[in-house]
């Protein structure tokens, strides 16, 4: 649905003007507000009965709240409360987001009211507005919902609080804890939606793996080789793989204990790997099936660097190309496939030879697709194991490799399955 289609559904509803409706929907989108939750907090503002139904919903174990149900009341524990700054009607507006759980289960929340919710409160939500997300139902506690405090406890089965390794991490995290050392980090200006604004970047480790970061206010205890401790972190989905978002509300304080950055990558089955949406770092192991077109030799524009094709960038028009090497691999392990990007180091190690030598080739044959060939020939059909940045997006699922080597597994028992795959 568009958001003309939205605005036009809520003003009807609401009785209002579309176009008034329609601005406010569009801030809010624009400020990265899911188009749903857009709509509710409107259909609050515009002062809509209906979705509270009148009487007081009934009460519901979390494991019961399904994204068909709109209204629930349930008693729970806060395992995390983050807060987070939004824009909202061209000002800046405070929200807190984590989990709650019971004891049949989990549910995220997001409460557009500051309700002083810690971890480890015990509350019961009061007609909780329900939206979907991700085709999970998540709770939203806003004007209309009735919260209370709870003396007694209940006896969750989830850790309370948000500590967690960098390997577990994934978009839509809130409120995590985290203990890391800062791999890399540079300082960038910005054009922020406050106009030009510094920001810290780069990468942070832990003993489970490597995530990248975005510090939006500087904190100045991420410094390369820190050790640190960061509450209140969330992570958010940035170029297809998951982000640590540090933000104005995050506390960031020294460690006084080393942390060891582990070396290795998580391992996994390709299918595996692309359902979580995308992965920092990790070890793909699988056969290469194809050499795609826009591989080999190829030129880029001088301007912005993407590959152009017979000298003209869609975006610069005629251009003089700059030459370099580059292989787009199909890796397939049976469970699913994915891209692997090789740079013009690791394209000159499966070549065979320098972005020289390849130009060579190529003259000689009067074709530049010979270099990619002789790639082919190289790497089709052969198993190798793959380490980088997986991005999954509406580019597909692309594998960033910083390392692409022949597999070493057994070869032995992989000649054997050769054999018996040429008797068969
Ligand atoms: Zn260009």
């Amino acid at each position: 649905m568009e958001l003309d289609d939205h605005a036009e559904d809520l003003a009807s509803d609401l009785g209002v003007d579309k176009e008034e409706v329609k601005s406010d929907l569009q801030n809010l989108v624009e400020y990265s507000v899911p188009v749903d939750e857009a709509k509710q907090s409107l259909r609050r503002k515009y002062g809509d009965g209906s979705s509270g139904g009148g009487a007081t919903p009934s009460a519901k174990d979390v494991a019961e709240i399904t994204p068909d149900d709109s209204n629930v009341t349930v008693t729970s524990t806060v395992l995390t409360a983050g807060k987070r700054s939004i824009r909202y009607q061209g000002s800046d507006h405070v929200i807190v987001e984590g989990r709650l759980a019971d004891e049949t289960g989990v549910i995220d929340y997001t409460a557009w009211e500051d309700f002083g919710l810690s971890p480890g409160d015990t509350i019961t939500a009061g007609n909780a507005g329900v939206r979907e997300w991700d085709g999970e139902p998540e709770l939203n506690l806003g004007e209309s919902t009735s919260l209370s405090f709870e003396e007694e406890s209940l006896d969750v089965p989830y850790e309370i609080g948000g500590d967690a390794q960098l390997a577990d991490l994934q978009t839509g995290d809130r409120a995590v804890t985290v203990e890391v050392t800062v791999v890399e980090c540079e300082r960038r200006t910005i054009d922020g939606r406050d106009g030009e604004t510094e920001i810290k970047s780069g990468v942070f480790g832990d003993e489970s793996g490597r995530l990248p970061f975005t510090n939006w206010e500087p904190a100045p205890e991420i410094e390369e080789g820190n050790s640190i401790r960061i509450e209140n972190a969330y992570v958010q989905e940035f170029r297809g793989v998951p982000e640590v978002n540090v933000s104005e509300f995050s506390t960031v304080s020294d460690l006084d204990r080393a942390i060891d950055v582990g070396s290795a990558a998580s391992t996994m089955g390709v299918g595996d790997a692309v359902r979580t949406g995308g992965i920092y770092d990790v070890e793909l192991v699988g056969n290469v099936i194809a050499v795609r077109d826009g591989s080999g030799l190829i030129q880029r524009c001088p301007e912005c660097y993407r590959v152009i094709q017979k000298g003209q960038c869609r975006t610069h028009g005629d251009v003089d190309g700059i030459d370099d090497l580059r292989v787009k691999a199909i890796l397939d392990d049976g469970t699913g496939t994915v891209t692997a990007v090789l740079d013009d180091e690791l394209t000159e190690q499966v070549y065979g030879g320098t972005l020289e030598d390849a130009l060579e080739q190529a003259r000689e044959a009067m074709d530049q697709a010979v270099v990619a060939d002789a790639i082919r020939e190289r790497i089709v059909g052969r198993e190798y194991r793959v380490r980088g940045h997986l991005s999954v997006d509406e580019y597909g699922a692309n594998l960033d490799a910083e390392i692409f080597e022949e597999s070493a597994d057994d070869p032995a028992a992989r000649a054997t399955d050769f054999l018996a795959e040429v008797d068969a």
